[in-house]
């Protein structure tokens, strides 16, 4: 098999290249839009077919190349079936397979730095690629994008640490210049998660983490729900006569707690937030209906396009990933309530539990 480690300087970011050498079929794992024509240059040079451009998760410190490279090479886009991304053409899930040429890589659900990260595992055991799941004597935070220091945990014991001791670990970044591991060196030494630490002392390292807020999340994140791209074909314009939208610096629409607290029985309402969230404190604004962002899109695959819908969450985050995602989709009148459920209880606006 032929495979290559490239890395985006910038970001410290691996994209791995592995191929068929006898039927020339090629994935690509993590490509950075930043690296398009390097990595377009080097599939032409070695004269690869790109049958599969994957990525780990929704990036939140670049925008990924997905789909540049279905767009110049016809590779078809992967990425998890939770991450939110309706222009993927593979939404995967634990257990699938993507086959090129004679080689297989296994889908992992390994949810914890977001919730909807996945390592791709070759079916001989060989190669892990862990995206930021589980990186070289360390792992990624777990502070946003729906990530949970228990479950990451989780997923590094229950999954990864499962494979062979021999297996190697090749993460989607190093910031010190180490390009991979192995699951026994992982599992013996790093200092988070290896060595026999619990579960309890792990989230306890993860929460006296005080990082922060990654430089081009914003963008990244607005860009990689749309597989990189700024616009998807076929996505409308965002129309704004049906409410009195402010669009986002991100470019995201959005209307005012006030606005849906006057008109709001006008407009489908949905709740993005998980179950146990509409439970707890904040409530949910009665009659919005509860689907969770990583169902996207779920029952409004079917939904008249021209119906206006307003997102809600709990600080208008995720919400605002619904909305950008439903885009690609084809809805025009979507908009994401800003400030989500803290704006509306502070407003202190009627609330269901
Ligand atoms: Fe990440």
């Amino acid at each position: 098999m032929l495979f290559r480690q490239l890395v985006d300087r910038e970001t410290s970011t691996y994209t791995y290249l592995l191929a068929d050498e006898a039927t020339h079929d090629a994935i690509l794992i993590d490509p950075v839009l930043d690296q398009l024509e390097r990595d377009i240059g080097l599939v032409r040079d070695l004269g690869l077919h790109l049958a599969y451009a994957l990525d780990t998760h929704v990036h939140a410190d670049h925008v990924t190349a997905l789909g540049s490279l279905r767009e110049r090479l016809g590779a078809r886009t992967v990425v998890s079936e939770n991450a939110g991304v309706g222009c993927a053409d593979l939404r995967v899930k634990d257990g699938d397979t993507i086959q090129f040429g004679s080689h297989r890589l296994e889908v992992f659900a390994t949810p914890g730095h977001t919730a909807a990260c996945v390592s791709y595992v070759m079916s001989d055991r060989t190669m892990a690629f862990t995206g930021d799941t589980l990186l070289v004597r360390g792992c990624g935070r777990t502070d946003f994008q729906g990530g949970d220091a228990h479950q990451l945990y989780r997923s590094v014991h229950g999954k990864l640490f499962t494979l062979p001791p021999t297996t190697l670990i090749y993460p989607a970044h190093d910031y010190h210049g180490r390009t991979a591991t192995s699951v026994d060196e992982e599992r013996r030494v790093n200092p988070r998660l290896g060595g026999g630490k619990s579960e309890a002392e792990f989230v306890a390292i993860m929460h006296a983490l005080a990082l922060a807020y990654p430089k081009h999340m914003d963008i990244a994140l607005s860009r990689n729900v749309r597989c990189g791209m700024a616009t998807v074909t076929g996505e409308p314009e965002p129309d704004k006569h049906w409410a009195p939208i402010e669009v986002s610096a991100t470019g995201v629409p959005e209307v005012a707690p006030e606005w849906v607290a006057a008109h709001g029985q006008k407009v489908r309402l949905i709740d993005v937030r998980d179950p146990h969230e509409l439970a707890g404190e904040l409530g949910y604004i009665p009659g919005a209906e509860p689907l969770p962002l990583a169902q996207l899109p779920g029952p409004l695959a079917v939904a008249p396009r021209d119906h206006p819908i307003v997102f809600v969450c709990q600080s208008g985050g995720r919400s605002a990933k619904a909305v950008l995602s439903l885009a690609t989709l084809g809805f025009a009148k979507v908009a994401s309530m800003s400030g989500g459920m803290l704006a509306w209880n502070q407003r202190r606006y009627p609330v269901a539990r």
